[in-house]
Formats: structure tokens, C-alpha cells, sequence
């Protein structure tokens, strides 16, 4: 079985009800999506995105507590994203890593608690410019994979997001031996590691636009995208669904 496609959007901490209506442009501007299409809005928005989408496209929360319930103000678990129609979670992006100060065993343990909930854990991992800089990317993605993702991943319940930090909301990407480089080390690892690591979906993510998606999906092992700003507006994400 090859990797499913996944076109994902992080909406980040934008959008209102307002917002909505891209849902409805994307799905008629995309009738027939070569790929899964998944959108991950903030929390406000996951119930009545859900229902706006209809099935037609994915709707994912962009993280969950380790908890199942209980006194933790201001979290959400991943119950409660799966009641209000989410079917994915984001975990471990750089922002909430540095944001929240996040480790790798807090993001597996959100993974456990996002599998035992029937979400699907989209993990993202990704090295800083100073890592880059200093030749320790491999390295420190492969500590990080190793580390945030947990035992009973499969190619069912996990996606693995590459997004280099540096590259986030930048408009710089990774050459494209770069992104092949760490793609092909992350199937490597998972392949040795999970009984179908081969066929888990690997996603690049860090100023993918309309403009670099295309060359971006020709690279081995890209088998999708997760895109923050220009997954905010129809007309910039409907091309890169369109490319995939
Ligand atoms: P960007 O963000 O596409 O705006 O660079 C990507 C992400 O943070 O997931």
C-alpha cells in the first residue's frame, strides 16, 4: 500500500465564523481532491467547520492533552476533539515546542492519547536554523522521531510532518536534496521501526505556496503538505491540493 495523500492546512490562532466560507470555496473549487484534504482550524472553529465540510474535507484539532479529562484549565483532550468532529490532531509543531516548551515524551504521550481516541496524530518534527547550520539535522530529526512517536503508531493513526523551523512563515524553503535528504532518513527509520512504516504518510511543511507545491511534490518520499499561511484563503490552498 503507498502513503496516503494529505493536503493539511494549520490555521494556526486565525479565523472566525467568518472564515467558514473558504471552507465552501475550497470544496467547490475541488470537486473531485486527488488527495485527502485535511483542515486544522483553531478549537472555536472545529465543531462548525465539521459541519460545514460535510465529510468532503478532514477536520483536525492542532493539539490535545495527554489526559483523558480532568483539571487542566484551558487544554483540550482528544475526546473532546473527536466529539466536536475532528478526525486528526497536530502535535509537536516547532510553535508549541517552543511556545510551551514541549519535549519529545510529552508530544508521544499526546500521540498515545490522540490514538486512544481514534485520532489520527499529525507529528511534526524539524530542526532550527542553528541545528542546519551546525550539520546536526539529521540528528536531531531522528532523536526527535524517535522520541515523539509512539509505539502503536501506523500508517492508520500517524503522519509525520518534516517542517524545518527555520523555513516556518519565512517564505525560505529547504533545496530539494535537502528535503529529500531528511524525507529519506525519516522512511528509513520508520520502515525499520513500525511494521507498515513504509506506507505512513510523510508530509513537508515550511512556506509551501501555489508556486513551489508542485516541485515540492515531485521530491521521493513527499506524500503531501501541512501549510500555515496559505492554507488561510481558498484561492492559495486549492492550487496546492490541486498539485498534489
Ligand atoms: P507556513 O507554516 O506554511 O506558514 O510556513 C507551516 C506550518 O507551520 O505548519
Amino acid at each position: 500500500m503507498a502513503p496516503r495523500k494529505l493536503a493539511a492546512g494549520n490555521w494556526k490562532m486565525n479565523g472566525t465564523l467568518a472564515a467558514l466560507d473558504q471552507i465552501d470555496q475550497l470544496v467547490a473549487d475541488q470537486p473531485a481532491p486527488g488527495c485527502d484534504i485535511l483542515i486544522c482550524p483553531p478549537a472555536t472553529l472545529i465543531q462548525p467547520m465539521a459541519a460545514r465540510a460535510q465529510g468532503r474535507i478532514a477536520i483536525g484539532g492542532q493539539d490535545c492533552h495527554a489526559s483523558a479529562s480532568g483539571a487542566h484549565t484551558g487544554d483540550i483532550a482528544a475526546a473532546q476533539l473527536r466529539d466536536a468532529g475532528a478526525s486528526h490532531v497536530i502535535l509537536g509543531h516547532s510553535e508549541r515546542r517552543t511556545d510551551h516548551g514541549e519535549t519529545d515524551a510529552e508530544v508521544q504521550a499526546k500521540a498515545v492519547a490522540a490514538h486512544a481516541a481514534g485520532l489520527i496524530a499529525v507529528i511534526c518534527l524539524g530542526e532550527t536554523e542553528a541545528q542546519r547550520d551546525a550539520g546536526q539535522t539529521l540528528d536531531v530529526i531522528a532523536s526527535q522521531l524517535a522520541g515523539s512517536v509512539p509505539e502503536g503508531a501506523s500508517a492508520a493513526n500517524t503522519v509525520i510532518a518534516y517542517e524545518p523551523v527555520w523555513a516556518i512563515g519565512t517564505g525560505r524553503t529547504p533545496t530539494n536534496d535537502q528535503i529529500a535528504e531528511v524525507h529519506a532518513l525519516i522512511r528509513d527509520r520508520l520502515a525499520a521501526r513500525f511494521a507498515d512504516g513504509a506506507d505512513m504518510a510523510l508530509l513537508y511543511g515550511g512556506s509551501v505556496k501555489p508556486g513551489n507545491a508542485a516541485e515540492i511534490f515531485a521530491i521521493a518520499h513527499v506524500n503531501g503538505a501541512l501549510v500555515g499561511g496559505a492554507s488561510l484563503k481558498a484561492a492559495d490552498f486549492g492550487p496546492i491540493v490541486a498539485a498534489l
